[in-house]
């Protein structure tokens, strides 16, 4: 994605990559949730022509349908689900032009979120905060300045955010030139491996101290010092859904994940991890009841669960889908 940006930067046009340029061709296949998606829409929502090999051999060359009608339901697969049905080669992509970016970080406190978090929920869709919650909490607020004027009004309210230390307000030339959303060094000096589970719920609400207190307890007996809870913004990709993709959550405002790590190479300490991260998911399940699947786990028990939350009822014709284009399960499994 960072080579994408680049690329297109030199043209004056810039892609929805999300908080990382480090993601592949995977990013954009599995939704591709960009701070500059509430505005922009998903990766997938920019996806033209799409080009490659069913599990089965076939070859594949499919354009946006201008119709949601049934004969497109391979695109709608394709769109979302690509990963479990075959070999994506090409992909022709709509670009936006090159903007701008405001980006506000900053450290906070437990009650400084619930206010950032409250604050976020009534933005335009121009702006899009995310937080990182472990040993401490990190945030990051990116807006996409759309004229001068806009730039004023990007910035009163990110100075109405509060927070305790290390406020950074920046303007910078891409995604690419964006601080990475992490907690700092990993202090650790022996490598760690982890999971991630993608979750997707409307706005908080009136319900938003609840759920952070519910995620400051999950952070109190995570098992290990790199596990924690993050999020992204949301919202307003709804005016997106004539586009018929196999993102099935359009009315999700936000995108919270959780990351499970061990120590490499340690059965035990992973399997304690793996139940912390269950045990997240079913404490805010009913805030998150959907799933992103950025990240697919076949090998672990609750890929079933994963599946049926991220797709519902699109789920049994995606796995028709599957039976005719994919028939001996080449790709990854759409059942456990
Ligand atoms: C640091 C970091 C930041 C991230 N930030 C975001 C974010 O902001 N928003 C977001 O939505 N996600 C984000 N993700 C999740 C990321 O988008 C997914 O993990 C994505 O699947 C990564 O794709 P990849 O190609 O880099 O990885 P890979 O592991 O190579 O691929 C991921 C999956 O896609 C399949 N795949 C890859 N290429 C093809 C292809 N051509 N045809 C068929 N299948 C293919 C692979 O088989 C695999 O199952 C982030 C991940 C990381 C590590």
């Amino acid at each position: 994605m960072a080579d994408l940006c680049d690329f297109l930067r030199r043209h004056k046009r810039s892609f929805p990559i999300g908080l990382s340029g480090k993601t592949g061709m995977g990013y954009i296949l599995t939704g591709g949730i960009s701070p500059l998606s509430r505005s922009n829409g998903l990766a997938i929502d920019q996806i033209i022509e799409i080009k490659g090999f069913w599990g089965n051999g076939k070859k594949f060359h499919l354009s946006r349908p201008n119709t949601s009608k049934e004969s497109n339901l391979e695109w709608k697969a394709l769109c979302g689900a690509a990963i479990f049905l075959g070999i994506i080669t090409k992909v022709k992509l709509k670009t936006q032009p090159l903007r701008p970016l405001i980006s506000w970080t900053a450290n906070l406190s437990f009650s400084q979120l619930s206010e950032c978090i409250n604050q976020a929920e009534s933005w335009p869709n121009s702006l899009s905060f995310q937080w990182i919650y472990g040993e401490n909490i990190f945030a990051h607020a990116i807006g996409e300045v759309k004229n001068p004027d806009h730039e004023g009004l990007l910035i009163n309210l990110l100075e109405r955010l509060p927070y305790t230390c290390n406020r950074i307000i920046n303007k910078v030339k891409d995604m690419n030139s964006l601080p990475n959303l992490s907690l700092g060094k990993n202090t650790s000096n022996k490598s760690n491996h982890c999971e991630v589970l993608g979750l997707l719920g409307p706005s908080w609400q009136e319900e938003n101290l609840k759920i952070l207190k519910i995620i400051k307890d999950l952070i109190e007996i995570r098992p290990n010092k790199n596990c924690y809870i993050a999020s992204q913004q949301l919202g307003g990709l709804t005016h997106l859904k004539d586009i018929d993709t196999s993102f099935i959550h359009r009315d999700a405002t936000w995108k919270p994940w959780i990351n499970g790590a061990w120590e490499a190479n340690e059965k035990a300490k992973k399997t304690k991890t793996l139940k912390w991260m269950e045990e997240c998911w079913y404490n805010l399940e009913f805030i998150c009841p959907g799933v992103h699947l950025a990240q697919i786990h076949p090998h672990l028990p609750w890929h079933q669960k994963e599946l049926s939350s991220a797709f519902r009822e699109w789920l049994p014709k995606l796995q028709e889908i599957k039976a005719i284009n994919d028939p001996r399960n080449l790709m990854p499994p759409l059942i456990s």
